[in-house]
């Protein structure tokens, strides 16, 4: 297929459709024989793994998860989002809309999912890790042999995370961090952590800083996990008990922790596009074949008015979500997704990619589990699981409501600035 690379293509690049087509091979080869193998082990799969005493991911699906990272860093499949100064692919986010949704599409709920930098890869955010530490850090995080997290989210404190406790004082050239951090994804097992604190109370914005904090610290302590309707044993807490950080340790510079922190939310709230329509239209599909072998009366249930347009909706919702995705991405390329600070126009149309993906595909999910009646709301079908899914990302990396208040504060600030 030709190529279009003008600058607000929403087309997939040469580089888009070379990276699909390898990551397909990928799945095939290296793929399938780590999930055959982990289907031998007890441990459930990565979509419905097993948990461990304490609640958390079976250490097998763990491991195979990070066998997956790992060989897809070895092949540069996982950070086609960082720069290519840093190790990355320095994809745009039009061809990571592209390749999300490809990855989405023929991963389903697999381990493949695992090949692409997530909540445990590298972010926009780690691009400001002080040249000091990047190569004990940086690199190997960009090349998938070492997981990160991102720590924001407090017990207290979500949404409203300019109101939280943790908080780093100085002492000489060192800081010194204190505080408890809540629904922190990977927090049993990531190697490292993006951590925001207070260095500046009462500085608004400006109050906050960010540090990279290692898990082998003294003073990092891994908390209970925090189960939730996901019930995948990954989100739990963290605590940090006087951690003694370096300077080089802050990411970017004291006072800048607000502005990173969104550049990472900035990030996963983009990412939502190319997730939706992956897992979208592979609900769509998995509709369609569903209602050729249900029958009903004597007929396969796709000849009924009521299913059809159950799949009608599904298809428009998943169609819709995806152009408003490329779209709004295509915009963002120009105005630069991440850069500090953001562009005025940039926080509307990120919250708009978040906000009408997150509510298209829980509709998309609802529809998918009616369509395939008891069989959708069985414990382990796809459909159950991504219905759970579903509820769950209108929630982090800021809820519906929040996006609705930074797309009206974006068109209110441009009305009453004429
Ligand atoms: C599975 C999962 C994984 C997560 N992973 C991470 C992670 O890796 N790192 C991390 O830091 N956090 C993580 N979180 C936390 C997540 O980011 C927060 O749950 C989210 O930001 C919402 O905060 P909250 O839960 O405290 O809700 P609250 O902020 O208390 O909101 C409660 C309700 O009030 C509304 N509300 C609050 N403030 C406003 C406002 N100003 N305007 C309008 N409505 C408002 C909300 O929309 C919501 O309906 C995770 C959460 C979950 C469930």
């Amino acid at each position: 297929m030709a190529s279009t690379e003008g600058p607000r293509s929403i087309e997939p690049t040469g580089r888009v459709l070379d990276y699909t087509t390898r990551f397909e091979r990928f799945l095939e080869d290296r793929v399938a024989p780590i999930e055959a193998e982990l289907a031998t082990k007890g441990a459930g799969s990565s979509a419905v793994p097993t948990l461990d005493h304490d609640g958390r991911m079976h250490p097998a699906v763990q491991e195979a998860r990070e066998q997956v990272r790992r060989e897809a860093g070895a092949l540069g499949f996982y950070a086609p989002n960082i720069s290519a100064k840093f190790g990355g692919g320095g994809f745009s986010r039009v061809e990571m809309h592209h390749v999300e949704e490809f990855v989405y599409r023929n991963s389903g709920l697999g381990l493949g999912l695992a090949a692409l930098a997530w909540t445990e890869g590298p972010s926009p955010a780690h691009e400001y890790l002080s040249p000091a530490i990047r190569q004990q850090y940086l690199d190997p995080i960009v090349s998938g042999q070492m997981s990160t997290g991102f720590a924001n989210t407090e017990p207290s404190v979500g949404s409203d995370f300019l109101a939280m406790g943790t908080h780093a004082v100085k002492d000489g050239s060192d800081w010194i961090l204190n505080g408890t951090k809540k629904w922190i994804t990977s927090a049993a097992f990531s190697d490292t952590f993006l951590v925001t604190c207070v260095t500046e109370p009462g500085a608004g914005t400006k109050s906050l800083s960010m540090f990279l904090v290692d898990a082998n610290d003294p003073g990092f302590r891994r908390g209970v996990d925090n189960p939730s309707m996901m019930n995948d044993g990954l989100t739990g807490e963290l605590h940090f008990d006087n951690i003694r950080l370096p300077a080089e340790r802050c990411v970017g510079e004291i006072g800048s922790g607000f502005a990173l922190a969104m550049s990472w939310i900035n990030w996963r709230r983009l990412c939502r596009g190319g997730m939706c329509a992956g897992w979208g239209s592979w609900l769509v599909d998995r509709a369609i074949e569903h209602a050729q072998q249900r029958t009903s009366g004597g007929k396969p249930i796709g000849e009924l008015q009521a299913v059809q347009h159950l799949i009608a909706q599904m298809d428009l919702d998943t169609y819709q979500a995806r152009a408003t995705s490329l779209v709004a991405q295509a915009e963002l390329d120009q105005l630069g997704p991440f850069s500090i600070p953001l562009e005025r126009e940039a926080p509307r149309l990120i919250s708009l990619v978040k906000v009408i993906n997150d509510e298209a595909f829980y509709r998309v999910a609802d529809r998918a589990v009616q369509v395939h009646g008891a069989e959708g709301l069985s414990l382990g079908s796809p459909e159950e699981k991504l219905f759970r899914v579903a509820r769950n990302l209108r929630i982090p990396a800021g809820t519906t409501e929040i996006q609705y208040n930074a797309i009206s504060r974006g068109r209110l600030r441009n009305k009453l600035s004429g």
